[in-house]
Parts: structure tokens; sequence; C-alpha cells
């Protein structure tokens, strides 16, 4: 089964949902884990995956977007991860933006509510990896796993995030030739059962020499981005997907 590990499909950028989904069924790709970010997006990701079983919701708080949080927050989001079957996310650090203290305890918070609720996580890190494992040190075995999304580090940081029971997530940002070959090398030394996909859509938008960059990411693209990891890891699309479908009864069992 082919799936996307991180999208945001609730952004209002994407106009024509409907269509993307349709194409991208047809594809086929089967499931859709759809982000929020932070509170005002919580409704909007449920309706969603209420419409549509193949849309998975995630709820959590972004590390950017910690500044305005309604005091109740908490609760809140503790409801919305008790009451139905989901991710906790997108949270996590990025220390390209301040207050790294503030977003250390807002994702220790939401790292809490995993463990207690045995949900997955699914992550946004940036340079904060030196915190992110001391971090999440305490949820090992006792969630059922975590994405990292947008993964562009090294094979030591992947095979560390793998022995946490982590998965890391590549989106079309591996398709631009100025990254090729750094990630066909990440890739090829990664075990394949570490891998995931994801469009992030409607963010990480696909290159190519023709278009240059597109405005926005498409649902499709995450075909391109498995093809190019079948051609680098020299399988076939069925074992691509045979790994993904284990990942996914992984991490949402
Ligand atoms: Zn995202």
């Amino acid at each position: 089964m082919m799936w996307d590990a991180h999208c945001h499909l609730h952004d209002s950028r994407i106009t024509d949902l409907p269509q993307q989904l349709h194409q991208a069924k047809e594809i086929p790709i089967s499931r859709w884990v759809v982000c929020s970010t932070g509170p005002e997006d919580w409704e909007k990701v449920l309706s969603l995956s209420l419409q549509d079983d193949a849309l998975f919701p995630a709820f959590g708080v972004h590390p950017w977007y910690i500044d305005n949080l309604p005091p109740q927050w908490e609760s809140q989001l503790f409801d919305y991860l008790k009451n139905h079957t989901c991710f906790v996310g997108e949270c996590g650090l990025d220390f390209e933006k301040p207050p790294q203290e503030i977003q250390e305890t807002i994702f220790a918070t939401q790292i809490r509510m995993a463990i207690e609720l045995g949900r997955p996580l699914n992550i946004h890190c940036r340079k904060a990896w030196h915190r992110l494992f001391p971090l999440l040190k305490p949820a090992i075995n006792k969630i059922p796993g975590f994405v990292i999304h947008a993964y562009s580090q090294n094979r030591d940081i992947a095979m560390q995030i793998a022995s946490y029971g982590g998965f890391v997530s590549f989106a079309c940002h591996i398709l631009r030739p100025w990254n090729q070959s750094r990630y066909q090398r990440i890739i090829t030394e990664i075990p394949l059962e570490t891998i995931l996909i994801e469009t992030d859509a409607p963010d990480i938008p696909l290159y190519t020499l023709k278009t240059g960059l597109s405005s926005l990411s498409r649902l499709s693209d995450l075909a391109l981005v498995a093809k190019q990891i079948c051609e680098w890891k020299n399988i076939s699309r069925e074992t691509l997907s045979q790994s993904l479908t284990k990942a996914w009864e992984k991490l949402t069992s």
C-alpha cells in the first residue's frame, strides 16, 4: 500500500482537493496522514477525516505556531487525541526559530500525551537533533512509533531514529537536481524498512528542468518520490509498497 506520511490537505491553498484525491487514488495511493499545525486547524482536519476514511488525522502544535496558544490548548488537544484514531502532530522542534525552551516544553507535553494514549507522533525537526533524542527517550517502546517528516540528515541520525522506533520520510526535495546525489547516497545507505514517503502538500513543491519550481506540491507527486526511491534502492514498486504497508500497520496498531 502506498500512503502519504505527511500532508496538510486542509490548507486553503489547495483549491481542488476532490480532483487531486481522485487522481491520486487511481495511482493507487490509499492513505494520507493529514497534519494540523495548531488549534485553529484541529476541527478542519477532523472534519476532512470524517468525510473520507482514506484521510487519517494528526492533531498537534507545530513549533512555528506556539505564540498565541489558548490557555486550554492542552485539554482541548488531549480530547482530540483521545477521541479519534490519529497521530500526534505536526509537532517537534525547529531551532532556526526562537524560543527554544518553550518549543521543548510544548513538544514534551505532546510526547507525554502520545505515551498516555499510545499514539504515534508526526515530527518536524530542524537543527535540534541533540534535543530531539533526549525528549523522545521516554516514548521508546511506549508508542507505536513516529515519523520524522521531510528528512534531510545522514545515515547515522536515521539509524538512531530507527533504534528509537521511528521512520524517516522523504518528499519531493529528494528530486531536486542539486540535491539528488546527496539523497541517493542517504537512501541507498539506510534500510528500506526505515523509509516512508510524503508530499507535505501543498508545501515542498516539485522542481523539473522544464518547469522550474512549481508553486505547490500535488498529491500525485508522491508517485515520483516512490519511483525515485525504487530506482535508487533497485527494488520494485511492489517491494516498496509492502514495506510501506508494514510501517502503516506498525504505526497504527
Ligand atoms: Zn508539514
